[in-house]
């Protein structure tokens, strides 16, 4: 059973046909990259397994349920955007705890996911701060474990370093591929148009151009064995 199934997805926004029929499996545990220049489709793909837009004809499957129709608070999911609204009169704490309060979770197991997500994203000591006390990079951490609090079996990313400077891409793509390998089989989509994120960060590689997967493979298979011109110019090309 695959974590996620895309199996022959449609999505038009008006007169524009972005998918006619779009198909992707993702196994449970595994870190995926959708990797493509902009306007490829990377987002509207991400957006229709989170059911932030509705697919016209296909079906999205979900730890082995068929979600296509299934509001997206109730599909198993977390999201991380590119930027990263924080509520600024709220504490650390308070902005990562606000979707659990709002889910009625009971308060001892919202300390318990906070803390427990702060650990991982090593802002423990940031919790009583309010976002203007904080760097951009402490902000998308804190962003981040907005997400990681829900313990979503899936974790949908979309450009979620691309605000941030060179340095600081850097230290937060180590991260979170520390975190995908320390929370055990946790599936993740990750959105970008860097090459070097894609690589680094990958145990598989869907490479689109024109809202079409061109190739899916190992960063090794992409690089060694690209199957077109664009994808050996795109993933290969010195920058
Ligand atoms: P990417 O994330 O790879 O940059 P997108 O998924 O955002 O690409 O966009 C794919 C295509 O769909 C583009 O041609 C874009 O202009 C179009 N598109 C995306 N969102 C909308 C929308 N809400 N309404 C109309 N067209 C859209
Ligand atoms: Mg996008």
């Amino acid at each position: 059973m695959s974590a996620v199934s895309v199996n022959d997805v449609s999505v038009a926004f008006g007169s524009l046909k972005v998918f006619d029929g779009i198909s992707l499996d993702i196994e449970e545990g595994e870190f995926v990259v959708l990797l493509g220049p902009s306007g490829c489709g990377k987002s509207t793909l991400l957006n229709a397994v989170a059911g932030l837009i509705e697919v016209e004809e296909g079906q999205i499957w979900i730890g082995g349920n068929n979600v296509t129709w299934e509001e997206p608070k109730d599909r198993g999911i977390a999201m991380v955007f590119q930027s990263y609204a924080l509520y600024p009169r709220m504490s650390v704490r308070e902005n990562m705890s606000f979707g659990l309060r709002m889910a009625k979770t009971p308060k001892a197991e919202i300390a318990r996911r906070v803390e427990r997500a702060a650990e991982l994203l090593q802002i423990a000591h940031l919790l009583d701060r309010r976002p203007d006390q904080l760097s951009g990079g402490q902000r998308q951490r804190v962003a981040i474990g907005r997400a990681l609090v829900r313990d979503a079996a899936v974790f949908l990313f979309d450009e979620p370093l691309s605000n941030l400077d060179a340095q600081l891409r850097n230290e937060l793509r180590v991260e979170i591929k520390r975190l995908h390998q320390q929370m055990n089989g946790t599936t993740m989509i990750y959105v970008t148009h860097d090459q070097i994120e894609a690589m680094t960060l990958a145990d598989r590689i869907a490479v689109m151009k024109d809202r079409r997967i061109q190739q899916l493979g190992t960063p090794h298979e992409i690089y060694h064995r690209p199957a077109n011109l664009f994808v050996a110019g795109f993933v290969g090309s010195p920058r």
